[in-house]
């Protein structure tokens, strides 16, 4: 599957509108639960309407059952649902990934179930629009060239933005801007 021309440009801008409206900066860390909010979500931890004994189990059953999921409350308004049981760098990526679903208008087209409250997932080319928004959001270019300007080491990026290590190697990847660094740096040695 192949994302739409142009998406991922407008997706750098989207992640850079925000940062901006944030009042975010280059060397700023974003915290997926405040993007939520700002983007107009109520956020709740999944222990507020499930047991947490039904999440610990179901986690036991499944280690990857459920991250996090998006519904409408009755007002309308979107709910941001995580799991409180995932580490801190899990709850970011799994609510930014939600937060991406949303500002991409998708649809949510299949109903799944996590103990007594339904929530709707979506289709596979939604999900992978919202996983490359959601990186854009989290680490948006900017901030990558910001932070390999100072030879920061991935996982010291990993560390200070609370992201995965494997988040940050796959932004380096997908953008290109470790080459495009490593190319001006020959430039202005030769
Ligand atoms: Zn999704």
């Amino acid at each position: 599957m192949t994302l739409r021309r142009g998406f991922k440009a407008e997706s750098e801008r989207i992640a850079k509108d925000i940062w901006d409206a944030m009042g975010l900066e280059a060397h700023d860390r974003m915290d997926a639960v405040a993007l939520a909010q700002h983007t107009g979500c109520v956020v709740r931890s999944a222990d507020t309407l499930v047991d947490i004994a039904k999440l610990k189990e179901l986690k036991r059953i499944q280690d990857d059952a459920f991250f996090a999921c998006t519904f409408e409350l009755p007002n309308g308004r979107r709910a941001v649902v995580f799991n409180p049981l995932m580490s801190d760098t899990r709850r970011n990526s799994d609510v930014a990934h939600e937060v991406a679903h949303i500002l991409l208008n998708h649809r949510l087209s299949r109903l799944e179930r996590l103990g007594d409250v339904g929530f709707l997932s979506c289709d596979k080319q939604q999900e992978e629009e919202a996983g490359w928004l959601s990186g854009c959001l989290l680490l948006p270019r900017f901030a990558l060239v910001h932070d390999l300007k100072r030879r920061m080491a991935h996982a010291t990026i990993a560390t200070n933005r609370v992201l995965s290590e494997d988040m940050v190697e796959y932004r380096v990847r997908v953008t290109g801007v470790a080459r495009q660094l490593a190319a001006s740096r020959r430039k202005r040695s030769s």
